[in-house]
């Protein structure tokens, strides 16, 4: 870490008055004094963006560059201000002073995946997620002082209200499974009835894949096969078990197969990752709360979660309760204790020492890194070592892997253009490899590239690695998933 240690120090200021650090081809950022020195309040008092992160963690930051060819939205647009490093030049410079939260600057940084791809690229060890997250979340509440308003329709109607919960999403899915065995959702778009529906809602429509046939509910326990090697609690999450339950089911089986008993507790609640990411921290912190009472203790192995963004979310949750609630240490402790017992399913099985499957599975596929599970969580061979095992399947690389498919949370439903040029990039790099699958280990990749394929007219099955480990320990071919 840099020395440098007041944030509103000489050297920071005169700093200000050079444009952003380095240049390319999108040019360079102004930064420009602060305009008004005014700030929006809210009952808590004025607040300024960032105010509360560790001003370290912006110096970590030696302005080198070799984070920018790793950024999706970089590579995209080319401008400094969409890289990792101009964005954190521009977050630092508001947090002096020396720049105004001027629409165009929360633009750039709006634009942002947090896939923290940059993270992975940068030599500093500069921890991007820990800026853009709390800095996000100040802006939101800036927003919010401002208009009067806590949250858009969108957000209080549909990810606050539908989204975290499972029995009401697969409620509101009913009426469109109907329109998908009726062929009405076809009629719908071909006649462009859809596009009547408010923009973000017909996102949601665009994005929604061919619904498979629901898995029957969980029981609370499962055995283990075989002598028992482990004890987990699953978490299924909410939009995953509203429209991936068929892959809930696969991951139960699969740690059965392993020697594992499962517990599914009915109690658990969704990650939080809706609400913490656009700045609602109270009930992401009350939802943590929710799945600590439901999925820890003493006698479970581990916690296990088949959905990287949800797996990233769940392991965060110390963090999130020391920036959010401070003072509350014995608070902090147990979500310590929660996070350091999540496993992502393939990270768990790794561990553990997978039974190798015997089924053979002939195919040719390719793996996308999700974001949240690459990036953030730094797992990327222990997938493709599970797939390895599977009899005749054949892994073939993917270009840019690593690369975000746009998906990012609630990001394709807010920043349809980006996320649209990303997902045809992604696209593209699945046609090119010739696979007759595309693996993943994210339900939010799985739902964008799923879409991505249906436009362009491929019909190439998006695949979680468990249906894959799952249907070679049962023994069965392909089109139990796929029909055909
Ligand atoms: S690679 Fe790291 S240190 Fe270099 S500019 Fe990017 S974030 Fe800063
Ligand atoms: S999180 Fe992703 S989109 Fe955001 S700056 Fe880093 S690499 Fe770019």
């Amino acid at each position: 870490m840099s020395d440098e240690a007041s944030p509103h120090n000489q050297s920071a200021s005169s700093e200000a008055t050079h444009s952003a650090a380095g240049t390319a081809s999108g040019g360079t950022l102004a930064v420009l004094p602060s305009a008004t020195g005014q700030q929006p309040a809210c009952a808590d008092g004025p607040i300024t963006a960032g105010s509360g992160i560790d001003y370290g963690l912006f110096l970590d930051c030696v302005h080198c560059g070799l984070c920018t060819s790793a950024c999706p939205t970089y590579l995209e647009t080319g401008n400094e201000n969409d890289s990792p490093r101009g964005r954190i030049y521009l977050m630092r410079s508001v947090v002096d002073g020396r720049l105004d939260l001027t629409e165009s600057v929360s633009r750039h940084l709006d634009l942002c995946l947090d896939c923290r791809s940059c993270e992975t690229a940068c030599p500093s060890g500069v921890q991007y997620g820990r800026l853009i997250e709390p800095f996000r979340v100040d802006m939101q509440r800036i927003k919010a002082a401002e208009s009067g308003k806590k949250s858009s329709w969108f957000q209080r109607l549909v990810l606050y209200g539908l989204f975290p919960y499972p029995r009401r999403l697969k409620w509101a899915l009913l009426p469109a499974r109907l329109m998908q065995w009726t062929g009405i959702d076809r009629l719908a778009r071909a006649t462009g009835l859809t596009k009547l529906l408010p923009r973000q809602l017909q996102r949601m429509q665009h994005l929604l894949p061919q619904l498979r046939q629901p898995a029957a509910q969980l029981p609370e326990v499962l055995p283990a096969k075989g002598t028992r090697r482990a004890r987990v609690a699953l978490f299924t999450g909410c939009v995953a078990d509203a429209m991936f339950s068929q892959t809930g089911a696969a991951t139960a089986r699969v740690l059965q197969a392993n020697g594992c008993e499962v517990v599914v507790p009915r109690t658990q609640a969704c990650c939080g990752a809706i609400h913490y990411h656009s700045g609602a921290g109270d009930p992401a912190l009350a939802l943590a709360r929710q799945n600590l009472e439901s999925l820890l203790s003493d006698d479970i192995d581990a916690i296990i979660v088949n959905v990287a963004g949800c797996g990233s979310m769940l392991k965060d949750y110390g963090h999130m309760a020391r920036e959010l609630a401070p003072d509350d240490t014995a608070q902090i402790e147990q979500l310590e204790q929660f996070a350091a017992k999540v496993r992502d399913i393939s990270e768990f099985l790794s561990e553990l020492g997978p039974v190798a499957p015997t089924g053979s599975l002939p195919l040719k596929a390719t793996y996308h890194d999700a974001c949240h599970l690459c990036h953030a969580q730094q797992i990327r061979s222990q997938p493709r070592e599970l797939l390895g095992l599977i009899p005749d399947l054949e892994l073939v690389p993917l270009a840019e892997s690593e690369v975000c498919c746009g998906a990012a949370g609630s990001y394709n439903l807010m920043e349809p253009e980006m996320s649209d040029r990303l997902a045809a990039r992604k696209l593209q790099h699945i046609v090119d490899t010739g696979a007759e699958a595309v693996i993943m280990g994210n339900a939010g990749c799985s739902l964008q590239i799923q879409a991505a394929l249906r436009d362009g007219n491929h019909p190439i099955p998006v695949l979680h690695p468990v249906d894959l480990l799952d249907l070679s320990y049962r023994g069965l071919p392909l089109s139990t998933i796929t029909g055909k």
